[in-house]
């Protein structure tokens, strides 16, 4: 035996653990033998003390214990993460995303096996963001394996607001090993380049996840105006812009995200084409309906709308309302690209919604694509609730 605590389950509770889920919750906690500390190691057994699992304990989240490991052999010690981070940028060099001046994630929490711990690199720096105690105690572990993998310039943690709390996390932003980023850090995607702010830009500076989405989405585009609501730094418009559309209005809430939109646009020689307004999305769609605006493609890609299983009812008619408004403002066989980063919303309600409406506002609503996170976002199919992102690209023919 490993000589570690012990976490007995529950009767009849072992089934999705040996499936490889890599959650276990306090209510399928039967006992816990030993005196496991928040962080330590522990293994997972079942009520007849069979090997499950090994984990990382922690009393203070509701995630009990976090699953790592399914050979009862092998130690949660540097050579086991090593060997998961090495597994997860090979796969990362095999796309082509890796070199410098590039952006990419390195490590994507649970679809690497590394459950609560997300890496992203852009260009020399890596930003860290972790989401469970158990990972974000070997912070330094990770910034030794990173620094033997990839030997960035500087490794800066980010951490997610309210992760703190559920967790028992200490963590504060800052640098954890190396150069502090500087504040603009220059990055490639597809044909354009882009700034990132590592430091103070929302997640950790730039939405990586949406990288096929965008190149996707220019496929399909008509050349006549587009609407990217939602715009954040530019990255639905600029890629249209550049694909040859028109011209491009992103509407954003962030003055620092429009702010760096137009720096993007500007450093890409598209700012002729490019016009980046402040407001509230909502408001600025209905005006542009009520004053007969019309664009050949218009992206919704709103922030989170649900965030527990109660806020679902809500979200959903946030989306009902984006997605009225978005076919109001679209010219016959026009493109609708409609992005939905809330987890507990599935692609199948999103559709839902989205024929409701469509037969409400007389439109035949044609399904081109179902999307997701770009490859270097995996899901594990063992943890099913790891994944977050669609994005539908659907056209939009006007009927009487
Ligand atoms: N499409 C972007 C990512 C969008 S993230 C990209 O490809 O990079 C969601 C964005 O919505 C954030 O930039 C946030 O500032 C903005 N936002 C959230 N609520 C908003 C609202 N009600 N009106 C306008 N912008 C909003």
């Amino acid at each position: 035996m490993s000589g570690h605590p012990r976490l007995i389950l529950k009767p009849g509770r072992a089934k999705p653990f040996l499936n490889r889920h890599m959650w276990l919750f306090a209510g399928s906690v039967d006992a816990i033998e030993g005196d496991p500390k928040d962080g330590d190691p522990i293994d997972i057994v079942s009520n007849t003390g069979a090997f499950v699992a090994r984990g990382i304990f922690n009393s203070q989240s509701k995630i009990r214990a976090r699953l790592y490991c399914w050979e009862p052999d092998r130690d949660l010690d540097a050579t086991f993460f090593r060997e998961r981070l090495t597994t997860a940028l090979r796969h990362r060099e095999r796309l082509g995303l890796t070199g410098p001046g590039r952006a990419y994630r390195l490590l994507n929490s649970e679809g690497d096996g590394v459950s609560g711990c997300v890496i992203d690199v852009y260009d020399r720096w890596a930003a860290v963001q972790f989401t469970a105690l158990g990972v974000a105690n070997r912070a330094e572990m990770f910034v030794e394996i990173l620094n033997e993998l990839i030997s960035p310039k500087g490794i800066y943690l980010r951490t997610e607001k309210g992760v703190g709390q559920l967790e028992g996390l200490g963590a504060q932003d800052g640098i954890l090993d190396g150069e502090v980023p500087p504040e603009q850090i220059e990055i490639r995607e597809h044909d354009l380049t882009f700034l990132v702010n590592l430091a103070e830009g929302q997640k950790t500076g730039f939405y990586l996840d949406q990288r096929a989405n965008r190149a996707a989405v220019m496929r399909y585009a008509p050349k006549s105006r587009a609407l990217d609501a939602f715009c954040y730094t530019g990255g639905f418009g600029l890629n249209l812009a550049a694909s040859g559309v028109e011209s491009v209005l992103g509407i954003d809430g962030s003055e620092s995200a429009l702010d760096l939109a137009r720096t993007n646009a500007r450093r890409n020689g598209l700012d002729e084409r490019c016009s980046f307004r402040k407001a509230d999305v909502f408001v600025a769609m209905e005006e542009l309906a009520q004053q007969g605006e019309r664009f050949g493609t218009v992206v919704l890609d709103p922030p989170k709308f649900a965030r527990g299983r109660s806020a679902v009812p809500d979200a959903l008619r946030g989306y009902r309302r984006l997605i009225t408004l978005g076919l109001r403002l679209l010219e016959s066989d026009g493109i609708l690209v409609m992005c939905c980063c809330s987890g507990l919303i599935s692609a199948e309600m999103i559709e839902e919604v989205l024929s409701q409406v469509a037969a409400s506002e007389r439109r035949f609503v044609q399904l081109l694509e179902r999307r997701g996170a770009d490859a270097d976002h995996p899901i594990a199919l063992s943890c099913p609730e790891s994944e977050y992102l669609k994005c539908l690209i659907l056209r939009v023919v006007q009927t009487k």
